[in-house]
Formats: C-alpha cells, sequence, structure tokens
C-alpha cells in the first residue's frame, strides 16, 4: 500500500519540490493549509502538480484541528515546513512568529503522540539557531539563537529532541542552511537581487536597495535539500542532521555576480541602514559530513552554480 504523507506548510518552495519528491515515489500527499480562501498554491502549479495533492485546511494552533487530521488520514510521515519563515519580519512580529512556530510544533508531535505514535515526523529546523558560533557548525554545535525566529526554531528543535527521548517518537529535526529556488518568495534576499537585477536591465527601476551585504550565508539549492528531509525519515534511528553546502558566501559577492551577469553597474547598488537587522550572524556555514555518511546525501553544487541556474530559470518563466 502507498504510504501517505502529511506535508505542512506546503504552499511554501520547500513544501512544492518536496511534494514533487514524494509523489515520485509514489507517496498520496496531503498539504495542510492555514484557509482555503487565502490559499496560495502558485508552487505546486510551476511543478504542474496541483492536481495530485490532497489540499486540507487546519489550524495548526488549534490541537483539536490537528488532531482529526491526523485521526482521519493516519499518516505515515509528518513533514512540518508550516512557519514564519522570515528572520527579517520575525523582529516586526516576534509574538505572533515565537507563537506559531513553537505551538504548531507541539501540536503536531501531542497529536502523534496520543493517536498515532507510529507516524515519523520530520521539524524543518534551521542553521539560525545556532547564531555566531564556532565554525563550522555541526549537530553538536552550541545553540545561541539571536533573533525572535530561530528562538521559535530553537524552541521546535528541542520539543523535536525531547519527543523522541521522552516517548520514543520518531521526530528528526533538518538543521537546514538557507537554499534558494525560483520558487523562493521575493522577500528573501537572493530572489530579490535576481528580481530587481533584470528590473533595471529591462529599465524599469534604477537601483537594488539592500541592508548589510557583508555578512556571509551558507547557500544551497532547494530541489537538493528536501532530498534530505526525506532520507531522514528513511533511517532506522531518528536523529538531527545538518544540511548546508559547507561553504558561506558574501551577500556582497552575490550582488556582485548577477549584476555581472546583467552587465550592470556596482553603482546601481544602495546600502540602506533601515534595512539592517538589530542583530546579525556574521558569518555562518556548516559540516554536513554526517548527511553524507549516514543518509547517503551528496551535495556538490556551488552557490554560483545555484545562481546561474537561478538567473537562467527566472529569465526563462519571464519570457
Ligand atoms: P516558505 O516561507 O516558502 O513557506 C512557509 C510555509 O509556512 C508556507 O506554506 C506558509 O503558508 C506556511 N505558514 C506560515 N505561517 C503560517 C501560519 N501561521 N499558519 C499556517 N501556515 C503558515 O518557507 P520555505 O519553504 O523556504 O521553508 C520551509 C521551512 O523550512 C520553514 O519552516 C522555514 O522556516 C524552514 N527553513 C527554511 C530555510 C530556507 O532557506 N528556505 C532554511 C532553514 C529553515 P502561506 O502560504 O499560507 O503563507
Amino acid at each position: 500500500m502507498n504510504k501517505t504523507a502529511l506535508i505542512t506548510g506546503i504552499t511554501g518552495q520547500d513544501g512544492a519540490y518536496l511534494s514533487q519528491l514524494l509523489l515520485r515515489k509514489g507517496y498520496k500527499v496531503v498539504g495542510l493549509v492555514r484557509s482555503y480562501s487565502h490559499v496560495n498554491i502558485w508552487g505546486l502549479e510551476y511543478l504542474g502538480l496541483q492536481k495530485d495533492v490532497e489540499i486540507v485546511e487546519c489550524d495548526l494552533s488549534d490541537l483539536s484541528q490537528v488532531m482529526s487530521i491526523i485521526a482521519e488520514y493516519r499518516p505515515d510521515e509528518i513533514y512540518n515546513l508550516a512557519a514564519q519563515s522570515s528572520v527579517s519580519l520575525s523582529f516586526k512580529q516576534p509574538i505572533g512568529t515565537i507563537h506559531f512556530n513553537i505551538v504548531s510544533v507541539l501540536n503536531i508531535l501531542e497529536a502523534i503522540r496520543m493517536l498515532n505514535s507510529a507516524c515519523k515526523f520530520y521539524q524543518a529546523s534551521s542553521s539560525e539557531i545556532f547564531g555566531e558560533a564556532m565554525l563550522p557548525l555541526t549537530e553538536g554545535s552550541y545553540i545561541n539563537p539571536i533573533s525572535p525566529y530561530s528562538i521559535s526554531k530553537a524552541s521546535a528543535h528541542w520539543i523535536t529532541k525531547n519527543y523522541r527521548e521522552s516517548y520514543g517518537i520518531f521526530s528528526c529535526s533538518g538543521l537546514l542552511f538557507n537554499h534558494e529556488s525560483y520558487l523562493r518568495s521575493d522577500n528573501f534576499f537572493v530572489k530579490k537581487v535576481i528580481l530587481q537585477a533584470i528590473e533595471i536591465s529591462e529599465g524599469r527601476a534604477d537601483t537594488l536597495e539592500v541592508g548589510n551585504v557583508d555578512i556571509k550565508r551558507d547557500f544551497g539549492w532547494a530541489p537538493r535539500y528536501v532530498e534530505a528531509m526525506y532520507l531522514m525519515l528513511q533511517q532506522d534511528v531518528p536523529d538531527d542532521f545538518v544540511i548546508c553546502s559547507g561553504q558561506s558566501v558574501s551577500l556582497r559577492s552575490v550582488i556582485d555576480y548577477v549584476f555581472n551577469y546583467f552587465n550592470l553597474s556596482a553603482d546601481r547598488v544602495v546600502i540602506s541602514e533601515k534595512l539592517f537587522r538589530p542583530t546579525e550572524i556574521h558569518d555562518i556555514y556548516g559540516d554536513n559530513i554526517k548527511a553524507k555518511t549516514q543518509l547517503g546525501w551528496e551535495y556538490q553544487l556551488s552557490f554560483y552554480d545555484v545562481l546561474k541556474i537561478l538567473i537562467e530559470e527566472e529569465l526563462a518563466n519571464k519570457k
């Protein structure tokens, strides 16, 4: 019999690519959305999957709703991707971010514990939980969150570990570093730079306004990162894994690459202090050896390879 996977956050970047992966593997995919009236499935439509997944409304901050969905669908695996996912926005909406990103995880794990303890659970954790730390980051690095977003993700990370240790639930956290794709929301840095470079090169905009571009991030390609989520839930023993490229690049070098591609001059870039965050991680990169050896997850792309893919996909879709 086909397995059933339940994906929260199916309308996001990772939700779409993970749906594609699981459908190819023969899963029945059920996607939870917060409201039928505001559902935005453009990512699923872009991948041609809108008819292949079942979309179900569920308020993840309401335990009774989560319980009835789990009782009805009896999923084999739950991938919890739903979250307020922007670090910048979390400084503007700390209460909503922290409340939703923690309570939703607790509700799902409580429902699993009470109704379906054989169900495997994946939590979308984040490299942001480490804050400023000794590099490279590993699964054992010290957790030191420095934004409302990372505080919520660190808490969810500990909750996931606690349900594994206390109740024997197969619950895992994927400590994913930044990963990008054509389906990334426009408010995230890399997508914003590419879109604005196209606007400038086609004469519809003059400048690109950015915050602190001297920080460095370990960026990867989302379609490859969702493979690691799936692999984590296929293991015999639940565990947490760092998923990263292993190298960081500065945001300035991302702009340089994209602007070079479009033959744009660097004086089109405007640094705006109002876009600086109250606290910032200056450099972050991880060590993916555990994922490579234990999961068999392979990743060789440099971020400049990824940038080329992203620019070309963006241009192809503009035609
Ligand atoms: P997106 O921002 O693209 O998607 C977030 C998803 O969460 C959307 O489906 C959104 O639904 C849903 N969501 C947000 N708030 C709520 C809410 N209050 N109730 C119900 N659903 C909600 O994120 P990604 O796909 O990029 O990331 C997936 C997960 O991985 C997230 O948890 C993110 O924090 C985490 N992560 C992502 C990284 C990255 O670089 N992409 C790195 C590390 C972790 P709606 O369409 O209704 O807004």
